[in-house]
């Protein structure tokens, strides 16, 4: 390389670098894209709205929500996966993106390989409940219920790779007994729809359960959590209630494209982590028995290892229950 060459080579290199550093130190400089990968209304979109707001003023841009929905949460996974790693399209989601690599085995990313993890938002548990004038009052009625009429009764979920699918999996599994799932874009609808009566049970976070189960708009058998809610002080555990160990609880996480700049996502974490403090988030989230992570769990390497265990841990009790979106 002659002295020229090299010469230009390294003004090159360093008005690149200029660029780059700069593109990192003035980040965020236009608005950025919060994806939501399940419809508005919903818990992912409840969550999403209250931490974007204190998390746009922390960062001093404007945050816009999109709701990207189909196929349990992963054709919005699929579309960040491959959005510039800008730090301008920021993707939440949840347990479903430990257990869709199990549920599609022609999903088109990879959660390990294709983005990079912000920080865990919240841990949230399930409620069973079904439109208000079905024919059961307990748990265990319920279940009679489900067992001898399973083929008249109708479950929704947000679709394969969704919390609500992963829990009715799992109810079922645990009654022994297949009903007919409904699949929605989201809890939003299909909320709406339950409250309709349009469609039978359902079991979904207390994020958007609560407030019609408090309002006598639909009926509450169980919440699939270690002990009784605060705010939802008559309905039984899941174990309480008659079914053993059943419990769980799904988490949120934001996540980034691959390769986004650690500087970036350094500053992604400090407003998370600013938003997880704020007062109006805590109190709303406490209203809605939905439980912000701890400092710690907002990182990047807490969230990288939750997920990395929850694909361990779903992707044997998936196979086992056969359920599969092939
Ligand atoms: N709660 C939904 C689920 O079942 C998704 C949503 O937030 O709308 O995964």
């Amino acid at each position: 390389m002659n002295e020229y060459f090299s010469g230009f080579a390294a003004a090159a290199a360093l008005s690149l670098f200029a660029i780059t550093a700069n593109a990192q130190d003035d980040y965020p400089s236009q608005p950025i894209t919060m994806v939501v990968p399940f419809s508005a209304g919903g818990p992912t979109d409840t969550v999403t709205r209250l931490i974007s707001e204190p998390m746009s003023k922390e960062l001093g841009s404007e945050i816009v929500i999109q709701n990207i929905t189909g196929a349990g949460g992963t054709v919005a996974a699929g579309q960040v996966a491959k959005a510039p790693a800008d730090g301008y399209t920021v993707l939440m989601h949840h347990i479903g993106m430990s257990t869709a690599p199990t549920l599609y085995s022609n999903l088109p990313y990879n959660p390990l390989e294709d983005f990079e993890t912000v920080g865990l938002v919240t841990e949230v548990p399930m409620t069973i409940v079904a439109r208000k004038d079905f024919p059961a009052e307990t748990l265990q009625e319920l279940v009679e219920y489900l067992k001898t009429h399973a083929d008249e009764v109708t479950l929704a979920n947000a679709g394969t790779g969704a919390a609500s699918q992963l829990c009715g999996m799992l109810l079922m599994e645990a009654i022994d007994t297949q009903l007919t799932t409904v699949p929605y874009p989201g809890t939003g609808p299909a909320l709406t729809d339950l409250v309709g009566g349009q469609v039978d049970i359902m079991c979904d976070q207390t994020t958007n359960t609560t407030g019609q189960i408090l309002g006598g708009e639909i009926k509450a058998y169980a919440v699939t959590a270690e002990e009784r809610l605060a705010n939802l002080p008559d309905v039984p555990t899941t174990s309480e209630a008659g079914l053993g160990d059943f419990q769980l609880r799904i988490w949120h996480g934001l996540y980034v494209p691959a390769e986004t700049d650690p500087a970036i996502i350094e500053k992604l974490t400090s407003a998370l982590q600013v938003a997880l403090q704020d007062q109006n988030v805590i109190d709303r989230f406490a209203e809605l028995g939905t439980t912000p992570v701890s400092q710690e769990g907002a990182t990047p390497e807490a969230h990288a290892e939750m997920l990395s265990s929850q694909i361990d841990l779903w992707a044997p009790i998936i196979k086992e229950a056969g359920v599969s979106a092939d």
